[in-house]
């Protein structure tokens, strides 16, 4: 028998990420890291991401790279021309647990060959329950950071000591004193968005603290982070989790790993659902260093028309150079510009509707990132050492702009303001005013992160020790 009927040989792992950008991208990489390691990777796409990502990235070069890596699809259950945007995202998981949940069982128990083990998306529940009724080993990875998951974990103490729900008339900046190692910090607005929602009863509550402990209860659980990042709210995980591998920055990690291979530092192509405008790295090159500000809110955050406008007039009010991703689904109602604004922008600003955005952040151009703090753009501007203004848009997002400003000192938070005035003074602070103080813990940060996926680094030998646990669950 030659080595390639031999299964036993290459662990069968599949990954199933929840069809969003940010965890598609962080799982793809994940998914490298695996084929790199030389294990048979089968990724699951939802039908319409997939489509996606193939007409605007190359996905093809992974096949030519790592001969046992291959794509799959899944219905997601929802029309082709839903938004999965803004409010209705959320719409995805009542149709993935009907829907596609079935398929999925369906499609495990005829694959061949089996699979070994399943990394399931820790967001999508469905997945471990599809894994437990068949038996097949799960690991759990979260696509946000420790601190997020152990907020929600805290949940039902939050609840049980009156701090849940936030009521109407609530002090927003009242502290929470029942998440463990965040008891100096984090007051009643950084908690997790849905918090604050006037739908979300106890019940409600409790169920997502609920998914959030399988996340826990599982035989390990992968995190996009590092150690010398969330050691100290780690250590309060690892009293409910003793298996966490923590093996992030991942973007980072894979192209240190490449390097390793190739002998050169390359940034991959991002894995994009959007078309990529390259354009921008052009213009950022006429730009003088540490002179624009990047502003993105990522993939799913929809803003209303006079949001758009605050922050606008704030950029071009504050007289600095701006790259700014404006998705065409971006601003959902239309109309005319002020005509200060389209000259402010002619003059120094940039639009593009997608950008390559590891490799904008890298670019010497950039001096801030305005984001809505997203973990993935969280991780790539600390990776790149881009000091930060926070503006965060939902879910853990409120938890990480409170981490970057307040724990590690990377930036300014301004969430639940959206005031042109308050644009146009963070952007000057954060470019000119308060650089320095922002720009030494980032680059402190950033050589912190860089230690960790090198050789002997924390997240370097996790992701060894993942593979060696999965090659060890070969069926
Ligand atoms: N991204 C990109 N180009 C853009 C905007 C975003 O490649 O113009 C990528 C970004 O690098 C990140 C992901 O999209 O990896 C967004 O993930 P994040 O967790 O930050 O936010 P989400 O989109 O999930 O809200």
């Amino acid at each position: 028998m030659d080595q390639e009927q031999q299964p036993q040989a290459y662990p069968h792992v599949l990954l199933f990420p929840l069809p969003a950008q940010g965890h598609v991208n962080s799982m793809l990489k994940l998914a490298e890291l695996f084929a790199l390691a030389g294990l048979e990777v089968t990724f699951l796409n939802s039908d319409h991401n997939h489509e996606r990502l193939v007409r605007h990235t190359d996905v093809g070069f992974r096949f030519a790279k790592y001969p046992r890596f291959k794509f799959e699809t899944i219905p997601d259950g929802l029309r082709e021309d839903h938004p999965r945007l803004g409010v209705s995202f959320m719409e995805l998981f009542e149709s993935m647990e009907l829907r596609t949940k079935p398929i999925l069982r369906e499609m495990l128990v005829k694959i061949n060959p089996p699979v070994d083990c399943i990394i399931g998306d820790g967001a999508l529940g469905l997945v471990l329950d599809v894994a437990d009724e068949l038996g097949i080993p799960i690991f759990q990875f979260r696509t946000i950071s420790a601190s997020g998951i152990w907020a929600y974990f805290a949940i039902p103490d939050m609840i049980e000591a009156g701090e849940l729900p936030i009521r109407g008339n609530e002090d927003m900046d009242r502290l929470i004193t029942r998440v463990p190692g965040m008891e100096t910090f984090l007051r009643c607005r950084d908690l997790p968005s849905f918090c604050r929602d006037s739908d979300m009863t106890d019940s409600n509550l409790q169920l997502i603290a609920k998914e959030t402990r399988k996340n826990l209860s599982a035989p390990g659980l992968i995190l996009n982070t590092f150690e010398d990042l969330e050691g100290a709210i780690l250590s309060h995980m690892r009293s409910k989790c003793p298996k966490i591998y923590t093996v992030g920055p991942l973007h980072l990690h894979l192209n240190t790993r490449l390097a390793e291979t190739n002998g050169t530092m390359v940034h991959q192509s991002p894995n994009s659902l959007w078309e990529v405008d390259r354009s921008c790295l052009s213009w950022l090159d006429e730009q003088p260093k540490e002179s624009v500000v990047y502003v993105s809110f990522g993939s799913i955050a929809v803003l209303s028309r006079e949001q758009i406008m605050e922050f606008w007039f704030g950029l071009v009010n504050s007289r600095k150079r701006f790259l700014w991703v404006f998705r065409p689904d971006f601003m959902p109602e239309k109309g005319s510009i002020p005509a200060e604004l389209v000259e402010g922008t002619k003059q120094r600003g940039y639009m593009v509707g997608w950008a390559p955005q590891e490799e904008v952040l890298a670019h010497c151009a950039i001096g801030g990132f305005l984001t809505h703090s997203g973990w993935n753009s969280t991780l790539e501007s600390l990776v790149a050492g881009v000091p930060m203004i926070c503006w965060p848009y939902f879910a853990d997002q409120q938890l990480n702009s409170r981490f970057v400003s307040e724990v590690w000192k990377l930036g300014l938070d301004m969430k639940d303001v959206c005031d042109r005035r308050v644009v146009e003074k963070m952007v000057n602070d954060l470019i000119v005013d308060k650089r320095e103080e922002f720009v030494k813990s980032s680059a402190e940060i950033a050589k912190l992160a860089k230690a960790c996926v090198n050789v002997g680094g924390s997240s370097y030998c996790n992701l060894d020790r993942l593979i060696e646990d999965i090659r060890s669950m070969n069926r």
